[in-house]
């Protein structure tokens, strides 16, 4: 879907932090340069992406992020701040005439799903009790009268066309007619259909610039497609530049586009962007929420659940205690027990490990972690006495028996325990001493 592999991206790029207490100017260098080549690759304008990074890196590496609690979430915050001020800050709703009728004029590109929009639009103005007129002002393409026709019946409203022999081939006239129908027919919404071409070109800008010039609408909106990627730069600014518009709308947000152009054209523009299109039905159209566009671009909730999660669990002074243990070999059934509490702290571990990306390589060893194994282990060491605890040992046969009837496991489960135990103590004398890390407890019986 759109934003998917960006989000996937930032969401790594934050992994990365996520454990880290302070942040060292590296870091934050490290995580700026990484949300820049996401938004690059997703097709977000250069210019808007320099901007956005200059601005994250001089708060990320500001008090702000210096004195917080938790430095990590700290940035994902300011991220998330700037993302939803590049998306154009506060929410904007369409604005209505203070006397009716209230006039919108679309353009864009052919294609770019105007005349769907008006459609989309006439069908949401009819269920809040206005009285929407569609005009027919896109003369240049053969069916456009008609496509409009269609969605308007689809809408249940009424559409203004030329009639044969009044105004066939004049745009601006039709508009101006449609305009003064809606009035005396007290049609208190107006959307003007206008004609787009493949490319930018000056006649068309100039025909929508004389509509506008003609029918001087309340607002004027951009209707542009989310998939079309770097070209959204060009064709934004020719299209403000040509007619000038009031708002954006941002169509086929549902199908695969990477999303840069919906992250570029406010920004480029200063334009707000009012209307999301999500689809080809006429219901598929929502309102444009900037913060939560952002917080769906960043997966916020999870990032942000993710990075408490982590930190809770990885609580650095029980770590530097346990190192130490493990120095000098100190390393008991206890630990053991803390540590795996620890690790239940984590909440469910497999939920967790799948809010990571890029866990697919690992999804077996996933799949094969039983989260009652953390509970059939405590239970056994929970029947074992304070000093079985310490020096497992003493642990003989009879010892056995007894933790295994006082655990409700078989002395088999109680062996297999002390024995990956003993697998487990060596391997954090390896990790004491700077070897890889992993998880006693995570591998399998
Ligand atoms: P116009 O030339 O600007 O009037 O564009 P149209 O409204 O004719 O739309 C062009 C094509 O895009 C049509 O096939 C529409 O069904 C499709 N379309 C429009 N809006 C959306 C949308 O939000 N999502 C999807 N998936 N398709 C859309």
């Amino acid at each position: 879907a759109t934003f998917g592999t960006l989000s996937d991206r930032l969401t790594e790029t934050f992994r990365n932090l996520r454990t880290k207490g302070k942040l060292t100017p590296a870091d934050v260098d490290g995580t700026v340069r990484e949300i820049r080549r996401a938004l690059l690759d997703a097709d977000v304008a250069l210019s808007v992406v320099k901007d956005f990074t200059a601005k994250v890196r001089e708060r990320a590496l500001g008090d702000e992020v210096n004195k917080a609690l938790n430095p990590a979430q700290q940035v994902v915050q300011i991220v998330n701040e700037e993302l939803v001020q590049i998306l154009g800050g506060e929410q904007r709703r369409l604005q209505f005439a203070k006397t009716a009728p209230t006039v919108i004029m679309l353009a864009g590109l052919q294609g770019s799903g105007k005349t769907t929009f008006a459609g989309k639009l006439a069908k949401q103005l009819e269920g809040e009790g206005h009285t929407p007129l569609l005009v027919a002002a896109d003369l240049q393409r053969p069916n456009a009268v008609n496509q409009l026709q269609v969605v308007a019946e689809q809408a249940g409203a009424t559409v203004y066309a030329p009639q044969p022999g009044n105004g066939v081939g004049d745009p601006v006239k039709v508009s101006r007619d449609g305009v003064e129908y809606a009035r005396r027919q007290q049609h208190d919404v107006v959307i003007i259909d206008t004609a787009g071409r493949l490319g930018v070109d000056a006649e068309l800008m100039k025909q929508a610039s004389d509509i506008r010039k003609a029918v001087d609408p309340d607002e004027v909106l951009f209707v542009i497609d989310a998939t079309i990627g770097q070209d959204a730069v060009n064709v934004a600014k020719a299209f403000q530049e040509g007619v000038d518009f009031t708002g954006v709308v941002l169509s086929k947000l549902d199908g695969d586009a990477r999303g840069g152009a919906a992250l570029s054209v406010a920004s480029l523009t200063g334009r707000p962007i009012i209307f999301a299109s999500t689809g080809e039905r006429l219901e598929d159209l929502e309102p444009f929420h900037p913060d939560r566009m952002a917080s769906r671009i960043l997966d916020l909730g999870d990032i942000l659940t993710l990075i408490e999660q982590a930190q809770q669990a990885f609580d650095e002074d029980e770590a530097m205690k346990m190192a130490e243990k493990l120095a000098t070999e100190q390393f008991t059934l206890e630990d053991f027990l803390d540590q795996l509490q620890q690790m239940k702290k984590m909440g469910s571990m497999k939920k967790m490990l799948g809010m990571l990306p890029g866990m697919g390589q690992m999804k077996q060893q996933l799949d094969d972690f039983d989260e009652r194994e953390i509970d059939r282990t405590e239970a056994i060491i929970r029947s074992m006495t304070p000093g079985e605890r310490r020096n497992p040992k003493v642990l003989n046969g009879s010892r056995r028996l007894r933790i295994a009837r006082g655990s409700g496991m078989t002395v088999t489960d109680v062996n297999q325990l002390v024995a990956r135990f003993d697998q487990a103590a060596k391997m954090m004398k390896t990790v004491a001493r700077g070897g890889t890390p992993n998880i006693p407890g995570m591998g399998a019986v």
